[in-house]
C-alpha cells in the first residue's frame, strides 16, 4: 500500500521549486493511479516495454520521463508520448531521439546525463563529452535540450554526495550559455535516499521511488 501522507509530506517539503517525479518503474498500475489521484502527474521509468504498456493504460494528461539506460533502437516506440528524456548519455541517442521526434512532428526535452558517482558501473557522460555534445545541439531542432541529470554514488558518506552534487551543479551552471539559455533550466538530480541534499545543492527535480511506494521487491510487483 502506497502511504499518501508521505507524498503530501513530500509535495509540502519540495514547494513550489522542485518538481517530483514519481519513479514508478515495477509499481502497478493501481499504484500509479493512488498517487495519480493526489494530484501527481509526473511519473518515471526505466524500462521502454514497461513504460509503453502503461502509458496505453493509463491516462493520457501524465508527464512519462524516461529515466534509465536508454538503447537507440528503442527510442522509436517512446517518442510519440514521452515527455522528457533524462537520460542522454550519446551523442548518437541524441540524433536518434531527435529523427524520431521529428517523424513525430515533436519537440523532446532532453537531459543530458552526467557520470558524477565514483562507481564505474553508472551511465553518464564526462566532461569532454558534455561539451562535444552540447555543440552539435544546435544541429537537432526536434530536441530541446533543457539541463543535466545525474546519479550520485551509493554511500553514506554526506561529503562524497555533496561534492558529487556539486560537480553537476557546476557544470549546470556552465553549460547553459552553450545551448539556448531560456530552456535550459532543468536540474535533476537527487533520489529517495539523498535529495535532501541534492535539493540543498542546486536540484529543481528530484525522482523519487521507493520513499513513496515502498521498497521494491525485484520480479514480484507486477
Ligand atoms: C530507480 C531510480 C530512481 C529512484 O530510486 P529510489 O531510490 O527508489 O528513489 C531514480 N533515478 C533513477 C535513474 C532510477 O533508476
Amino acid at each position: 500500500m502506497i502511504n499518501t501522507e508521505t507524498y503530501k509530506e513530500i509535495i509540502r517539503e519540495l514547494g513550489d521549486k522542485v518538481t517530483l517525479v514519481a519513479v514508478s518503474k515495477m509499481r502497478a498500475v493501481n499504484e500509479i493511479m493512488t498517487l495519480y489521484n493526489e494530484g501527481q502527474r509526473d511519473f518515471g521509468e526505466n524500462y521502454v516495454q514497461e513504460l509503453v504498456a502503461k502509458q496505453a493504460e493509463l491516462p493520457a494528461d501524465i508527464r512519462w520521463h524516461f529515466i534509465g539506460h536508454l538503447q537507440t533502437n528503442k527510442v522509436k516506440y517512446i517518442t510519440p508520448f514521452v515527455y522528457m528524456i533524462h537520460s542522454v548519455d550519446s551523442l548518437k541517442l541524441l540524433k536518434e531521439i531527435n529523427k524520431q521526434a521529428a517523424t513525430n512532428e515533436r519537440v523532446i526535452k532532453c537531459l543530458l546525463q552526467v557520470h558524477i558517482a565514483q562507481e564505474e558501473t553508472k551511465y553518464g557522460l564526462d566532461e569532454k563529452e558534455l561539451e562535444d555534445i552540447t555543440a552539435s545541439i544546435p544541429k537537432l531542432p526536434h530536441v530541446s535540450v533543457c539541463g543535466l541529470m545525474g546519479m550520485a554514488s551509493t554511500t553514506d558518506n554526506p561529503d562524497q554526495l555533496r561534492m558529487e552534487f556539486k560537480e553537476l551543479k557546476s557544470l549546470f551552471d556552465s553549460s547553459g550559455d552553450i545551448s539556448s539559455p531560456s530552456s535550459f533550466s532543468t536540474l535533476s538530480m537527487g533520489m529517495s535516499g539523498d535529495y535532501i541534499t541534492a535539493i540543498e545543492e542546486g536540484s529543481n527535480m528530484v525522482r523519487i521511488g521507493s520513499l513513496l511506494f515502498g521498497q521494491r521487491s525485484a520480479g514480484t510487483n507486477g
